[in-house]
């Protein structure tokens, strides 16, 4: 049998965040879900929140509606309370994660309980399958010590979704796969991780400096990774921290307004109207996990 030779992931394109006002006034710097970058199925948004300026976060996110996708929020530092129309009440701290699949749909707000101090983190929404779009929503929301961290010899890997060389995070994808960690490197470090060829994968530095196959990634790139069998990235005098995932292309149309993300015009149509009429949800979210 003939071996196919490793290709070797490269950075693909580098992306420049573009800052957005969004909820009630909060400062978010968005790659995906750009003019530049409109969506990287399965992925639709990514929204990098940080700021030691309580002006800049604490109007944050009152109620608003989703259809048609997941979202997954992963909170560095601060503190944010998660409240939706059906009563669900969530906590998230420094370190901890949620992942919301709004399915048929949910209105919710995200709101910061905090009035000084550092508030940072991700938001990455993640589309679901025509077949989910309508799906019953849920919650899964676990705190930091629930995230495995896997300690290397020159690097540290916290596993939020997915499976990290045989350590898996607790949160459930059974619908794109979505591997996603916080990968701390020394200086001058390297770290070398195996994609499954046809994934999707990027990754997002907001610490330090790093370096792919010979490209110098900058301080808040979004970088979109070639498909291939590795990446190998090389951590900058400083080290370098940085968000990699990972996840399985859908391949189907996707019609969006706003926060309503589904197949077809039509189906948008009947998300704003279901909105308008007081139903757009329809069913109570489980909360899965703690
Ligand atoms: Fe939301």
């Amino acid at each position: 049998m003939k071996t196919r030779p490793k290709t070797i992931r490269t950075a693909e394109r580098i992306i420049q965040t573009v800052e957005v006002t969004e909820g009630a006034g909060v400062t978010v710097y968005r790659s995906i879900g750009t003019p530049a970058l409109r969506n990287l199925d399965p992925f639709l948004m990514l929204d990098h929140f940080g700021s030691d300026d309580p002006d800049a976060y604490i109007a944050g996110f009152p109620d608003h509606p989703h259809r048609g996708f997941n979202t997954f929020t992963y909170m560095l530092d601060g503190h944010m309370q998660h409240q939706d129309s059906m009563g669900n009440k969530g906590d998230l701290n420094s370190g901890g994660a949620q992942w919301m699949k709004a399915g048929s749909g949910v209105i919710h707000s995200e709101m910061p309980q905090q009035t000084e101090g550092v508030m940072s983190g991700f938001q990455l929404w993640i589309n679901l399958p025509a077949n989910a779009k309508m799906s019953e929503p849920n919650y899964q929301e676990y705190s930091s010590a629930a995230f495995p961290i896997v300690q290397e010899k020159d690097s540290q890997v916290k596993v939020l979704l997915g499976d990290y060389k045989g350590t898996k995070g607790p949160i459930e994808d059974p619908y794109t796969s979505v591997s996603y960690f916080d990968v701390e490197l020394n200086s001058d470090a390297g770290f070398a991780y195996a994609i499954e060829k046809d994934l999707t994968s990027f990754i997002y530095l907001f610490e330090g400096e790093a370096e792919i196959e010979g490209k110098t990634i900058p301080l808040h790139s979004f970088v979109i990774l070639s498909k291939g069998d590795e990446v190998k990235i090389t951590a900058g005098d400083n080290g370098a921290r940085f968000i990699l995932v990972t996840g399985q292309p859908i391949g189907e149309p996707i019609a969006q307004y706003g926060p309503f993300v589904m197949n077809t015009q039509e189906e948008i149509h009947q998300a704003m109207a279901d909105y308008r009429d007081g139903k757009l949800v329809q069913q109570k979210a489980a909360m899965i996990g703690s």
